[in-house]
């Protein structure tokens, strides 16, 4: 006889299967699968326990489990991630968006509003590596008057960015461009006028990647993780190459590793290229660390504005 699966037992039944695993939410994984193979949501599957599921769904669903039970990312399961509110689609191939990286998009929205960029009528944000577009397009969805120049050297970053950014509204607010850090910007003629850099760069150690969570290790790209042997590389690029383009009244807002603040913060002080331009005695840099609510360091900002 052919075992009836209802959504009820299916969802324990992959509580079981997951529970064994060191997944930190078996239920809810479990849940969200479910909903994903029937396409309902959260609250339909305990609206509709006692439903008979068809015996297509149930090897579906059994076999997305297995996979998740391997280590598979659940968010390359079902396709997005939610960041800022906004739902991200994401795919194998982009960093799956971290609600870490939230704390540098709020710091941003926050700092627009003050008195400096009040008064601007365009406010031009480059992010380096936009990844799947999260910094990037909730810039652009939060800050009315922000224009994003967005950059990848990964096509798939690329494709999925500009995905969500047509699925979000957003393509008005942003230019895509393919390239190496700052390098495509330089046919652009905006050397000097950019009001506000952000990036999440690459930041863990090489010889740390592999004793990440598998999850990370093995299915995120390597490309998004690897910030070289001391996981430095990029912050040390990004703060030689910034000044050429930052305008004089500008902010340098970079994600970093919990460990990584006071190396960050020295890179600023010892070679920032902000240094070399002509600020005036009473506008002073500053450079700040703002920590995460877990309270570890997480963004290093650079300002030269008062505000
Ligand atoms: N900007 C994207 C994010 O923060 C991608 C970052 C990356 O790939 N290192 O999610």
């Amino acid at each position: 006889m052919v075992a009836h699966y209802t959504i009820g037992d299916l969802i324990k039944k992959g509580i079981e299967i997951l529970g064994e695993g060191e997944f930190n939410n078996p239920l809810l994984d479990s849940q969200l699968l479910l909903c994903h193979v029937i396409n309902v949501d959260k609250i339909y599957t305990y609206t509709h326990k006692d439903e008979i599921i068809d015996s297509l769904f149930v090897d579906k669903f059994l076999k997305l489990i297995d996979k998740r039970k391997s280590g598979y990312p659940i968010q390359y399961m079902l396709g997005k991630q939610e960041f800022m509110g906004l739902d991200f689609f994401v795919k194998e191939g982009v960093l799956i968006p971290r609600p870490d990286t939230e704390i540098l998009v709020e710091y941003i929205i926050e700092l627009v509003k003050g008195k400096c960029f009040k008064s601007k009528e365009h406010i031009k944000i480059v992010d380096i590596g936009t990844g799947s577009g999260t910094i990037t397009l909730s810039l652009a969805h939060y800050i009315e008057n922000a224009h994003i120049y967005s950059i990848d050297v990964s096509d798939i970053a690329l494709q999925v960015a500009a995905e969500n950014s047509k699925r979000l509204g957003l393509e008005s607010k942003v230019t895509f461009l393919k390239g190496d850090l700052f390098k495509p910007l330089d046919g652009l003629n905006i050397q000097g006028s950019i009001d506000i850099i952000v990036s999440n760069p690459p930041y863990i150690p090489t010889k740390d990647i592999a004793e990440l969570q598998k999850e990370v290790a093995e299915y995120e790209p390597k490309l998004a993780l690897d910030g070289g042997e001391d996981g430095l590389d990029f912050y040390r690029r990004i703060v030689s190459d910034s000044g050429k383009y930052l305008s004089d009244n500008g902010v340098l807002a970079l994600e970093i590793g919990y460990d990584q603040g006071p190396a960050v913060k020295k890179l600023l002080e010892d070679k920032g290229t902000l240094t070399k331009k002509n600020i005036p005695q009473n506008h002073p840099q500053c450079i700040e660390i703002i920590k995460d609510l877990a309270g570890h360091d997480r963004v290093v900002v650079l300002k030269t504005i008062q505000n």
